[in-house]
């Protein structure tokens, strides 16, 4: 069997706030999910733990590699 490999794209997922890069991810509580970049995850952070499920950090793959390029 081939099986199915989920290719998952190369997707950069954005804060639903403002749409940036999303820095953090919620799983809430009720089922779905949320984005935030690093300004709105702090914005939010208090009122977010009080419904999250959990909450990843997004390391920023290739960005943080970039920004040290110098
Ligand atoms: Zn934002």
């Amino acid at each position: 069997m081939s099986g199915h490999v989920r290719a998952l794209p190369d997707q950069i997922d954005t804060c639903d706030r403002c749409g940036m890069r999303a820095r953090l991810r919620v799983l809430l509580d009720r089922g779905g999910e949320l984005y935030f970049c690093g300004h709105h995850a702090r914005k939010y952070r208090a009122a977010l733990q009080l419904v999250a499920l959990s909450m990843d950090d997004i390391p920023a793959s290739g960005v943080a590699a970039a920004a040290r390029f110098r």
